[in-house]
């Protein structure tokens, strides 16, 4: 960490914001740079004149810088070090350390889509970085950031140690490296076996006894060849990953500034528990015992006249925890959001944002909802953004923490009792706020769940690749890899979608019709998707964006997850073959199965039909 704060001090001298506005004065600026340090104020280094003509710049600047740091100081974008060691000395006084949840040009690309009128430089934004804010490192284990980042930064760790030249940051790496540079590297290493970390989620045994699903470091071991093939596949996948979390971003920006009057954006985010176990433990205490609340912050983005400026609105959903939340969840919020949302201004179009996990956000129920949202919610018009998965906390994570923070301390402090979900509505709705709150009880969530219960819902292929969905008439939407505000797709308040890569499905409540079927493009065959699985069933299933192939050993049809013990798949090009590895068994949700496959078959390695490999391509594919 020294190096990393170093190397910045040096950054910071080199570009000096006085330099920036008066236009090169080198010398003068070093001078002053050693004023500063000693104490005086810049105020009086400059001179009044100088002052009173820059005086507004200045004042726009340190607005500006301001707003940058409260933006990083969000719960989204930084956490607090929890240790008491985690603290330094900024200025005479001690402040606790943050640490950043993202590398700073992903949280750049954050602010600019949360701000789309600002046209901030990702060096101003550098500097605007307090010194206690310590850049995102995914390799340690401090941090609760984006697992896929996270992953190939240990590997990357693990490499370096046994002395291969890299970058820790694999940003960085995928972009000084060819995939040959890198096989080459991985090759000229003189070592047999690679030793490493990973996260991973794993059944953990509490003190109680029981068991309960945990995200882990697990120390791993690989042949180099099978490790070099496994290692250039999420190479791969990183490549993708990191041009989505940018194309995400920079369309919610698009959105946001061509943002029609009448059209609202709608920033959703659950505020829950978080991944790692560093936080899980944070997180616990009063708010995961005692107190089951579900949070769903919700931020509207719309404009009151054409051409008007764009302004937001925050609501914070309270409803008792269920345990999981589901899609159903978010049908039931939505129906006492929208009516809300209306009556702020009007709601002609509807424009989602969110993270993508595929028990709430991304799965058949919600693709269902967008088809026909005019007859289920009262606005036809509707598209949805899925940011990049481990990129796609947003401004509601901060709402619901702040909320959690603030009913806690006033719980602490004697003021009020609250013991349940209805206690923290009223303590909240009656506390000064610009938020709005609203209340969703058990009983609208359970009726939501029994509405959508016999719709012939299907799984969309493909649902795990898909970052963004467009109604296109009743009944039909056009989804794609990611989302596209572009003037081609979307003029006027129009949806046109002329860029490639659209896909049109029909998603409409006939029993006696296939529900799902993919009108473009014609000639593709898209293979019929299973619905129901049962145990001793082998399935293909993704997990951790890679499909592997398992067997159910248990169901869950309350929470339609299935616990499969899954293969270990070979890492080679071509055919793969499997094999039974110990303590590979997880929950996945009904969305990561894929299809029903027959057993394997084989001795110690074991090979799928042909049929059905061919059938698991074209899925993934899609
Ligand atoms: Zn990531
Ligand atoms: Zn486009």
């Amino acid at each position: 960490m020294a190096g990393s704060m170093k190397s910045i001090e040096v950054k910071r001298s080199k570009i000096n914001p006085i330099r920036l506005i008066s236009g090169g004065v080198d010398k003068r600026s070093r001078i002053h740079s050693r004023l500063r340090k000693a104490g005086i104020p810049r105020r009086q280094i400059e001179g009044k004149s100088f002052i009173i003509k820059k005086q507004r710049l200045v004042m726009e600047r340190d607005q500006m810088k301001e707003k940058i740091v409260t933006f990083l100081g969000e719960q989204d974008n930084s956490q607090m070090m929890p240790g008491k060691a985690d603290c330094m000395k900024v200025g005479g006084k001690v402040v606790q350390k943050r640490i950043l949840n993202d590398y700073l040009y992903n949280l750049h690309a954050k602010y600019l889509a949360e701000n789309p009128n600002e046209t901030v430089s990702l060096t101003v934004f550098n500097r605007a970085r307090p010194v206690n804010f310590l850049l995102a490192n995914f390799a340690t284990r401090k941090t609760c950031l984006c697992p896929q980042h996270q992953n190939l930064a240990l590997k990357l760790k693990a490499l370096h140690n046994i002395g291969m030249k890299n970058s820790k940051n694999p940003d960085s790496f995928i972009k000084a490296y060819s995939d040959e540079e890198i096989k080459k590297m991985l090759e000229d290493l003189e070592v047999q076996k690679i030793k490493y970390r990973e996260w991973a989620r794993v059944e953990v045994t509490k003190s109680d006894g029981t068991s309960t699903k945990a995200t882990r470091v697990i120390p791993r071991e690989m042949k180099k060849d099978e490790f070099i093939a496994m290692f250039m596949e999420k190479i791969e996948k990183m490549r993708g990953h990191v041009i989505r979390v940018k194309a995400q971003f920079d369309a919610v920006r698009e959105l946001k500034k061509k943002l029609p009057f009448g059209h609202t954006a709608l920033w959703l985010d659950f505020a829950e528990s978080h991944e790692c176990s560093e936080c899980e433990e944070i997180s616990s205490g009063y708010w995961g015992e005692k107190c089951k609340v579900t949070l769903l912050p919700a931020v509207m983005y719309y404009r009151t006249e054409p051409d008007g400026e764009l302004k937001h609105k925050a609501f914070n959903i309270i409803s008792p925890d269920h345990k999981n939340h589901n899609a159903a969840t978010v049908y039931a919020f939505l129906k006492v959001l929208i009516p809300k949302m209306k009556a702020v201004n009007p709601v002609t179009a509807l424009h989602y944002i969110s993270d993508s996990p595929t028990s709430q956000f991304r799965n058949k129920t919600i693709f269902y909802i967008l088809a026909n949202h005019g007859d289920l919610l009262g606005v036809e018009l509707v598209s949805w953004i899925w940011l990049e998965a481990g990129h796609g906390k947003g401004p509601g994570d901060g709402i619901g923490g702040t909320s959690k923070r603030m009913a806690d301390q006033a719980v602490r402090s004697g003021k009020v009792e609250i013991r349940d979900a209805e206690d923290f509505y009223n303590w909240a709705s009656n506390e000064d706020s610009k938020i709005t709150y609203l209340y969703v009880s058990k009983e609208e969530c359970d009726l939501a769940a029994e509405e959508l219960r016999p719709l012939p819902l299907k799984t969309v292929s493909g649902t795990m690749k898909i970052h963004a969905a467009v109604s296109v008439k009743p009944g039909t939407i056009a989804v794609r890899d990611t989302s596209c505000y572009c003037d081609k797709c979307f003029t006027n308040g129009v949806f046109s979608l002329e860029c490639e890569g659209w896909k049109q499905h029909t998603l409409v409540a006939e029993p006696s019709k296939p529900s799902v079927s993919a009108s473009a493009p014609v000639n593709e065959e898209v293979p019929e998707v299973h619905n129901s699985y049962e145990k001793g069933d082998f399935v293909a299933a993704t997990y951790d964006d890679e499909w592997y192939i398992g067997e159910i050993t248990a169901v869950d049809h309350e929470e339609d997850e299935f616990q499969v013990k899954f293969m270990e798949k070979s890492t080679g090009r071509g055919v793969p073959s499997f094999k039974w590895k110990e303590g590979s068994t997880c929950w996945v949700p009904l969305e990561n199965v894929m299809a029903k496959v027959k057993a394997p078959t084989g001795k110690r390695l074991q090979k799928l039909s042909k049929e059905d490999y061919e059938n698991i391509m074209k899925l993934w594919a899609n």
